[in-house]
């Protein structure tokens, strides 16, 4: 069984590699797009998330079997939160980070912020556990949309976008250190 994959289709313009730790997500976000990816009742998604089987053994697998060959960036996750509350009593994210670390992989972390019960000290303490690992970080905001709450724990959109930027500057991630293309000017807009 292989851990590290392709991603087939438009999932590959996100990454070209990726790995997918659990089976499911606690988040249980009402719009999640991964129950139907991966064929799973979305109640059971919700509810009853797992770790995939011999998760960790079976990365190590593929790891020997790419480490120091493979230089592409490998994505946790495509199918759910990799730090997701599950997580923080198995802690599978952080053993698999070390491992893909250890045999010269790449890890990218894909982690969103602005959960119900989200504030501003658990996001930086969450943020800060990702940043020690030396992870890069990709760091989605939770909008709010009408009749859901997920601006967590009265945290305004200032206060998310500053913690998106400093956790993305924090992992020296790609997407932030691009700089932005100058806008051209029409010239017929400008004032005379
Ligand atoms: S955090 Fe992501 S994977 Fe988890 S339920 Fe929400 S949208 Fe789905």
């Amino acid at each position: 069984m292989s851990i590290i994959y392709e991603p087939s289709g438009r999932a590959k313009e996100y990454s070209q590699l990726a790995a997918n730790l659990y089976r499911g997500c606690g988040h249980a976000c009402t719009y999640c797009y991964a129950p139907d990816a991966i064929r799973e009742r979305r109640e059971k998604f919700y509810n009853l998330p797992i770790a995939r089987q011999n998760i960790l053994k079976e990365l190590e697998k593929d790891c020997i079997r790419l480490g120091g060959k493979e230089t592409r960036p490998v994505l946790l996750s495509f199918t759910s939160d990799p730090y997701q509350p599950l997580d923080e009593e198995l802690q599978i994210t952080r053993e698999a980070i070390k491992l893909l670390k250890k045999h010269k992989l790449s890890p990218v972390c894909f982690i969103c912020i602005g959960f119900p019960n989200d504030t501003e000290e658990s996001i930086r303490k969450d943020i800060k556990t990702l940043l020690d690992l030396k992870v890069k970080l990709r760091v989605q905001i939770l909008w709010a949309y009408p009749g859901v709450d997920f601006q967590g724990q009265g945290l305004s959109a200032e206060t998310l976008k500053q913690l998106q930027r400093d956790a993305m500057y924090g992992s020296n991630s790609v997407a932030w250190r691009k700089k932005p293309k100058p806008v051209k000017k029409d010239v017929a807009s400008l004032p005379l």
